[in-house]
């Protein structure tokens, strides 16, 4: 029993976060025996509105450090609009964990799935399967309140920066080309398509310029341009079409909401935030209060972010048996849904919490892969 041991970090944070965390673990755990080949240690660490109340602090000493040890690290919700700090901002230790380990490649999957709330009456809606990579270190939020960057700032003028470097744009579009390869190789379509304002911002032109640069190394994956407004509108009349789509970090922030109501709600949104050392894997919703301790969340948001953290390990450590129970963790809720057996609360379903957590749970012991 000479298995390769991996760490998670893992953050339950505050309200539906604990919930969506024990479900994104069960599952995982269940996908780990299942598959079998490596082992996984967590190492629970206390952050959130809730510890900031009981101790001053928003997260418990040693936390970052025990982070950055780890081999990935998980998140469920951070955040109680009740509880904030005396200037009026929320407690938000996790944007830190951002910042401190660069971690610039924002995933977002967007994917419909069969008996899911599909948003368009065009039926082609039910073939989106789509990633919006949003820059997440600079870009316009670099000078964002939390970083506490902004160049000017008086009663008479307040001035945002939107920054684009080299380093973190290569790193970005290299990222996006890659994962379009990857993509390919599971049926994809090979694509990547640079979201900007390239005719207007300068900044923007030269991350179309960077773009361009890195394209050269990925023969296999065809590229196109769309500007963001363009962008708005045609996610509307025919994201079908798109595969991965890699824009700075506001842009993302917007399109990824857009993006997501097409194919549900929060409880479908998954998330992975990877930098060049370190992973955090999060549902993209916040901590929910309005539908705290009544087992209405929906853990599948949570449950798909278990499998990107998986499939990020598997290619961090090179070890196929964790891309294997990340796929089975996809297959199990695909398979669910199109024979009715993940049914939702959030869509108006009779599931809560805890039956959707046992379904998926069924299904990745007993689906035919
Ligand atoms: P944050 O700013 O921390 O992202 P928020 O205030 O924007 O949080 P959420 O906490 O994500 O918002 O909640 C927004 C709405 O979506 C709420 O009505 C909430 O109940 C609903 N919601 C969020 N996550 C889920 C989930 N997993 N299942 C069902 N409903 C959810």
């Amino acid at each position: 029993m000479n298995e390769p041991k991996y760490t998670i970090a893992v953050i339950k944070g505050d309200g539906i976060g604990v919930d969506v965390t024990d479900a994104a673990l069960a599952v995982v755990a269940a996908a780990r025996d299942r598959v079998g080949g490596f082992q996984l240690e967590l190492n629970e660490l206390l952050a959130g509105a809730a510890y900031f109340q009981e101790t001053g602090q928003d997260v418990a000493p040693n936390t970052e450090a025990a982070a950055g040890e780890a081999d990935a690290i998980f998140l469920g919700a951070i955040g109680l609009p009740s509880i904030r700090h005396a200037d009026g901002t929320e407690i938000s230790p996790h944007l830190r964990l951002r910042d401190m380990f660069q971690l610039y490649a924002g995933v977002r999957p967007i994917k419909a799935y069969p008996n899911a709330p599909q948003r368009l009456a065009d039926p082609r809606g039910a073939n989106i399967d789509l990633i919006i990579l949003r820059e997440s270190t600079e870009g316009l939020f670099y000078s964002a309140a939390v970083h506490n960057r902004c160049p000017v700032e008086s009663d008479d003028e307040v001035q945002d920066i939107l920054r684009i470097t080299r380093p973190t744009t290569e790193k970005l579009h290299d990222f996006a080309f890659k994962l379009a390869s990857k993509r390919k190789e599971r049926g994809g379509r090979g694509n990547v398509t640079c979201v900007d304002k390239a005719n207007v911002f300068r900044s923007m032109a030269f991350f179309r310029k960077i773009f361009d640069e890195r394209s050269v190394a990925f023969p296999n994956i065809t590229k196109d341009y769309n500007y963001v407004d363009a962008t708005a509108l045609d996610l509307i009349r025919r994201p079908w079409e798109f595969d991965v789509m890699v824009m700075e970090n506001m842009f993302g922030d917007i399109i990824s909401d857009l993006a997501g109501g097409l194919v549900g709600g929060m409880g479908m949104a998954s998330c992975a935030e990877i930098g060049t050392e370190h992973g955090l894997f999060q549902p993209a919703h916040g901590s929910a209060p309005d539908i705290l301790g009544q087992d209405k969340a929906n853990p599948l948001a949570a449950i798909l972010s278990g499998a990107l953290m998986l499939d990020y390990l598997a290619e961090k450590f090179d070890q196929s048996q964790l891309a294997k129970a990340a796929q089975l963790i996809d297959k199990a809720v695909d398979a669910g849904f199109a024979a009715n057996r993940i049914r939702p609360m959030e869509f108006g379903g009779d599931m809560g919490t805890l039956a959707v957590t046992r379904e998926v749970i069924e299904l990745v012991k007993s689906i035919v892969v």
